[in-house]
């Protein structure tokens, strides 16, 4: 007997929109392609309940013939090319054929179109690949294109999408991709009936200005210098940031022949470039697009990936980083600099792919038979440690169960600082080394994160209010983490759509300003992709403890050293920081007889 046989149609679509729309975000990606490639000048987008209900793009570009429109939700069906041999000189953002076909298996779709040269438009609508109707209607040129119920008959789909506040910030991110490459058209992002960003046409910096400043001000990219360079490989424009402007939370976008790219190694061109003038833990915001000719690059064909790949990376990164280093003004280069010639400038290797050597923690002092309740039985369980329970699964056993320092030697013994940076004291297997800020950090972090659990963070009012101002995607994100925020002792207050007034601070921010503070915040959970409230609670804790730890180089007291490795070791994980970083080493015994 056979067993194979093909599958219905309906089913592979759904099988391939699982590959092409993962998210509303992939889903508006696709449909703002589609007027992009259809010439449209000016595209609205609707959104209700971060795409979950509706996602409606209305395009003026040149709409669709009574066929077309049919043929359009077809898989592989594509005006866009013929041949395979066309895949290689892409300058259109969609060529699969596949996102209509997509979407409308997994969505109840409602579309009007009209060519200019057509009396009357078409309706059709689609409701997981049925089409239900399809007549004539009366509607301007262009294309109306509403998506409703997401996923409705992938309940699996609908369960894997995040918070609201996540999806509406993936649906700005991917919305910013597009429209900072699009200043010649005009955008209009309506979210339940509110206007999150009006977008005229412009120039690119004034569509910058647009998306992240105030375009009345102009304060935001008054901040940048241009940069431009244009060789024979590439042609390399933009905007990057003065220094001085620096946030921690930056904005970096590369651009390639008006597509958004993620680069790491480009990253690290324009980061050294900017190497020792930034403050620690400050990063450069950039608007940087490439020009290059599209046989030298492959656009990797998965629609959802945004990394791409150059025949020529080392070179470019050199001229990519002589460009941004000249617009610092940081050197001012010969105009005949060889970029043919390698070496001239150092360039990190970059592996071909990219191997991380794994890490083998051996612990000696572990013993098995000590289990942590029978060393410290009278040590406290608070909530918070729940905290801690994602990083702990992730440490071998033997940190855990780590019986190095006990509190009762540290009361007495003797403390001394080395080097302004170390706090150092005998024990019984050797001579432990304390590194003084990762240290204080990680009592502070377990602090904060018992203050968050608890609600109860000491807020002191300022006198004068600090405004933080926002782009639209962190107003999203502010707003998610509002409640925890608060918890801690931030008192904020929205002043405007893009900003918020800080009232009040952690007492423990003392007098330092609350607003790289938060800008870090904002960085970190929107970096790790923080998504659930235990992720975002320990960004949050993370980075308060980071910025009010002692750092290296204060000298400290005895009985503040005292303190600290006091409040240090009742930690349940005391040698390690949250992010893996050695907080206390051992000198052996053993080790120190050797040198003798
Ligand atoms: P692709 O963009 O890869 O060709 P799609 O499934 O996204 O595939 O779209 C299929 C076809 O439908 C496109 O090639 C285009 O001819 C037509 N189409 C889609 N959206 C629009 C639009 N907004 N305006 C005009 N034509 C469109
Ligand atoms: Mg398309």
């Amino acid at each position: 007997m056979d067993i194979i046989h093909l599958l219905p149609d309906s089913v592979a679509n759904q099988i391939a929109a699982g590959e092409v729309i993962q998210r509303p975000a992939s889903c508006l990606k696709e449909l703002v392609e589609n007027s992009l490639d259809a010439g449209a000048t000016r595209i609205q987008v609707i959104v209700r309940d971060a795409g979950r209900t509706l996602l409606q793009v209305i395009d003026d570009g040149i709409g669709m013939s009574e066929m077309d429109a049919r043929l359009a939700f077809e898989r592989h069906a594509t005006s866009k090319i013929r041949e395979a041999q066309d895949l290689f000189s892409l300058r259109t953002m969609g060529f699969r054929g596949e996102a209509l076909a997509s979407i409308c298996a997994v969505a109840q779709v409602e579309m009007t179109t009209r060519r200019a040269e057509d009396e009357t438009g078409t309706l059709i609508e689609i409701h997981g690949s049925d089409v239900i109707r399809q007549e004539p209607c009366s509607c301007p040129v262009g294309t109306n294109i509403k998506v409703s119920n997401l996923f409705f008959n992938v309940p699996v789909r609908r369960k894997f999408l995040k918070t609201d506040q996540t999806e509406l910030r993936n649906l700005l991110t991917e919305f910013y991709h597009i429209v900072l490459v699009y200043p010649k058209v005009s955008f209009t992002f309506v979210h339940n009936d509110e206007i999150l960003l009006e977008l005229p046409i412009g120039t690119e910096k004034q569509r910058i200005e647009a998306v992240f400043g105030n375009p009345k001000r102009n304060v935001y990219t008054s901040a940048f210098v241009d940069i431009n360079t244009q060789t024979e490989l590439v042609s390399v424009r933009g905007f990057v940031i003065k220094p001085e402007n620096a946030t921690k939370k930056a904005e970096q976008y590369f651009f390639v022949n008006g597509r958004y790219m993620r680069h790491p190694y480009f990253l690290k061109a324009v980061q050294t470039a900017y190497s020792g003038m930034l403050t620690a833990d400050y990063q450069p915001s950039f608007f940087i697009y490439f020009d290059i000719n599209p046989e030298a690059i492959d656009v990797n064909i998965h629609p959802t990936k945004t990394e791409i790949k150059f025949a020529d990376e080392q070179a470019i990164f050199q001229i990519l980083m002589a460009s941004v280093r000249e617009a610092l003004g940081k050197f001012t280069l010969a105009p005949t600099i060889d970029f043919d010639t390698r070496g001239s400038i150092d360039i990190p290797v970059m592996p071909e792919q990219p191997v991380s050597k794994p890490t083998i923690h051996v612990d000696t002092t572990y013993n098995p038979f000590h289990t942590r309740g029978a060393i410290y039985p009278d040590k406290p369980t608070k909530g918070w440690e729940t905290l801690y329970d994602g990083i702990l699964e992730e440490r071998p056993q033997s940190e855990i169960t780590d019986d190095l320092l006990r509190p009762a030697d540290v009361e007495s013994c003797t403390l001394w600082q080395y080097g302004g940076k170390y706090i150092l004291l005998p024990s019984a297997n050797g001579l432990v080394m304390i590194h003084q800020h990762r240290a204080h950090a990680a009592v502070l972090f377990a602090q904060f994160a018992e203050q968050l659990a608890n609600t109860q963070g000491a807020m002191q009012q300022l006198l004068f209010p600090e405004v933080l101002t926002l782009s639209q995607e962190d107003m999203v994100l502010i707003a998610q983490l509002l409640p925890d925020l608060k918890a801690i002792g931030f008192d904020l207050e929205q002043l405007s759509p893009d900003s918020y007034s800080i009232n009040g601070i952690p007492a423990q921010l003392a007098n330092q300003s609350a607003i790289p503070v938060l800008q870090q915040i904002l960085q970190q959970v929107q970096e790790r992709g923080a998504d659930t409230q235990r992720e975002w609670r320990e960004q949050i804790a993370l980075s308060l403890a980071e910025t009010t730890a002692i750092p290296s180089g204060k000298s400290l007291t005895e009985p503040e050293m005292r303190d600290i490795v006091i409040r240090l070791v009742q930690l349940s994980n005391y040698r390690r920081t949250a992010d893996g970083k050695t907080i206390v080493s051992l000198l052996t015994d053993e080790e120190i007889n050797k040198r003798f």
